[in-house]
């Protein structure tokens, strides 16, 4: 089997469009063109509808840990706090990379368990600059509370950082409404491009707090991102992925023309079906739900059952041409997870499902 009959039904990279695909085979252009600031702009406009949001978006040449880390070190000085909300894979990267720039002060839960609010409070009260959460923790498959962090944020006056990284293209992100002074995105995840960029809101607020932050990341500086992109032609201050800002322009059409409230429906009726599947055969859903989380839209996470390992299973859907993933870290072996993100379409979805069934029968 070559790599052309796979279906990819992990939580990112996603199977790309091809006509994404044939966007990428463009010829270079000069990135300092009228051509480069037209696909530059044309993207930042299509972002900004995505993010809901009038602040700022730059698009790095870097995944989605580049501009988490661009959240992170623009902003927290070395004598700055940030509360670092963790209860999976990727909180536990914003605690690390926040260590490395300024005073993490920890909000930490089991990976898969809800987050508590009160705790959270708690913290935030202690009097950090800002709080850094992941909205929709991919390792875990569960949905945390962002705009009730957004309001707690505002209450102490803390920079709300948000990753949603796998929640913004495919479900329900409301940048301004919420408070979020900046948020994260990668390409290879709802947005349904190739890996290597991720795209970046910025308050207005965010940018004030920048003043006097020492050991700023120098090629992920965003006040760096801002002059370029306000000069007359859009620019990125660094030659940019050209042929991924192709795709990119191309995936932002495509979730144009299918419109954000039908996509996010699409996402959430799929996430459905794959819990009611699970549900029918008798597969427990990993998360422990409270009354402010819920389950992810965009990627499914199960407990694997005692009958198989969860590596094993991801081996065995393997062997059918299906690509899921696992568990990370401890987790590995004892979760399984499905991926219903960017353009996945029902014939994917059923086929996987009907997969998984004859491997576990
Ligand atoms: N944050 C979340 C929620 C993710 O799911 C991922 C990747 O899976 C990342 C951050 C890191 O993104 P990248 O691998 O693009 O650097």
């Amino acid at each position: 089997m070559d790599l052309e009959d796979k279906l990819l039904m992990m939580p990112g990279p996603v199977p790309v469009a091809p006509r994404i695909l044939r966007a990428m085979s463009k010829p270079m252009i000069n990135h300092r063109s009228m051509e480069f600031s037209k696909i530059y702009d044309d993207c930042r406009k299509s972002l900004k509808k995505i993010f809901n949001t009038n602040n700022d978006i730059f698009v790095i040449s870097g995944s989605g840990t580049a501009a988490m880390e661009a959240a992170i070190g623009c902003t927290l000085g070395k004598n700055d706090s940030i509360v670092a909300v963790e209860n999976g894979k990727f909180g536990e990267r914003f605690k690390i990379i926040a260590s490395r720039y300024g005073k993490v002060i920890p909000a930490e839960f089991e990976w898969g368990e809800s987050i508590d609010l009160d705790l959270v409070e708690d913290k935030l009260s202690e009097g950090a600059k800002a709080i850094a959460m992941v909205h929709n923790e991919t390792s875990t498959g569960i949905l945390n509370p962002a705009e009730d962090i957004g309001k707690l944020a505002k209450k102490y006056d803390a920079l709300f950082i948000m990753d949603g990284v796998t929640s913004i293209g495919g479900d329900e992100v409301m940048v301004d409404k919420w408070g979020v002074d900046i948020a994260v995105v990668g390409s290879q995840k709802c947005i349904g491009a190739p890996p290597g960029l991720s795209m970046i809101s910025v308050s207005e607020k965010a940018f004030d707090l920048m003043e006097g932050v020492d050991s700023v990341p120098y090629y992920s500086d965003l006040k760096a991102y801002k002059k370029s992109a306000d000069k007359e032609l859009t620019q990125t201050p660094y030659t940019p992925a050209i042929p991924l800002f192709y795709g990119l322009q191309e995936s932002l059409n495509i979730i144009m023309e299918e419109g954000m409230d039908a996509r996010i429906n699409r996402h959430r009726t799929f996430a459905m079906a794959v819990r009611k599947a699970m549900e029918s055969m008798d597969i427990e859903m990993f998360p422990s739900l409270n009354e402010y989380s819920g389950y992810s839209n965009t990627v499914s996470a199960m407990k694997a059952p005692e009958s198989i390992n969860g590596n094993d299973l991801k081996r065995e859907m393997l062997e059918r041409g299906i690509i899921i993933a696992g568990g990370q870290a401890h987790l590995s072996g004892k979760i399984f997870r499905i991926g219903n993100m960017g353009n996945i379409n029902a014939n994917s979805l059923l086929t996987t499902l009907q997969s998984l069934e004859t491997v576990l029968h």
